[in-house]
């Protein structure tokens, strides 16, 4: 399995020196199984640049899931080169909650925020509801609600022995949960690494609370429950310079020596063989 950051900045789009080693981009991951298959995760700006990947490797059939439908988690798709192909086929996968995928991706590409509409793009679209455990080729997804404003899913993908989870846009300790901070520990035991939100500093979150995002404390305190060794940090905040990322990954490498913490950056692959 190939994992691979397309987008890592949380909120909205940044685009200045200070962040070019993370990124600027918003969210957008993409794993490809060992027998081929392209998954996509969330189709924010750094969906664009996958798309130009795709259609280089003439991937032709693509496996879409949301999350959930924020802006910051949506605005690249009608950006997405391979929607513009008629031989793109497209299975769009999210919940069903409060409003499908086809209405949030129908809301957005219409006059006056986008000339063109949803049902004037070429490609062959079907949509599918996100479930709760579910297989593209070998691999097996697995979701939990994470704690978020609005529905939002947290993902497992397991292949043989190895395994990874993406969990942005989550609040661990949120006061009105979906899903306590136990259920996340259980969800989490076992993987090979996961991937969290970790939007903000302790003294920001407390300005934030309820906004449905993470400290890298909290998400430090869950990697020493679940006993996992890698863990990544992502949707950094869009105030968050490269400065600023280096800074709390020094700090929390010297506390926690057993533990591998990186930053999640636009670009970085991570292959689990
Ligand atoms: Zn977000
Ligand atoms: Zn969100």
């Amino acid at each position: 399995m190939v994992i691979r950051f397309y987008g890592t900045r949380g909120s909205v789009a940044v685009a200045n020196k200070e962040t070019k080693k993370y990124g600027g981009n918003t969210t957008c991951l993409y794993v490809e199984s060992n027998s081929g298959d392209a998954i996509v995760i969330d189709a924010g700006t750094g969906i664009r640049e996958l798309g130009s990947h795709l259609v280089e490797n003439k991937k032709n059939i693509i496996h879409l899931i949301f999350t959930h439908y924020h802006w910051d988690h949506i605005q690249g798709f009608p950006f997405f080169a391979p929607i513009f192909l008629d031989k793109t086929e497209i299975y769009i996968y999210g919940h069903k909650k409060d409003v499908t995928a086809k209405k949030a991706l129908i809301y957005q590409m219409t006059k006056p925020y986008f000339p063109a509409t949803l049902s004037e793009i070429p490609s062959n679209i079907v949509f599918k509801e996100l479930e709760d455990r579910m297989k593209i080729g070998d691999l097996l997804i697995e979701t939990i609600i994470n704690n978020h404003p609005d529905y939002t899913y947290g993902l497992k993908f397991t292949e043989k022995k190895n395994s990874f989870a993406f969990l942005t846009d989550n609040e661990l300790f949120a006061k009105n949960n979906n899903t306590s901070y136990k259920e996340f520990v259980d969800f989490l035991r076992g993987v090979n690494f996961f991937i969290h939100d970790a939007q903000y500093v302790d003294e920001i979150y407390e300005q934030r609370v309820g906004w449905g995002h993470s400290t890298h404390g909290q998400v430090m305190k869950l990697a020493k429950d679940t006993g996992v060794k890698n863990i990544i940090f992502t949707h950094h905040d869009h105030t968050s310079t490269d400065r600023f990322i280096d800074k709390i990954l020094k700090d929390l490498r010297s506390k926690h020596p057993n533990i591998n913490i990186q930053a999640a950056a636009d670009g970085r692959t991570i292959i689990l063989k």
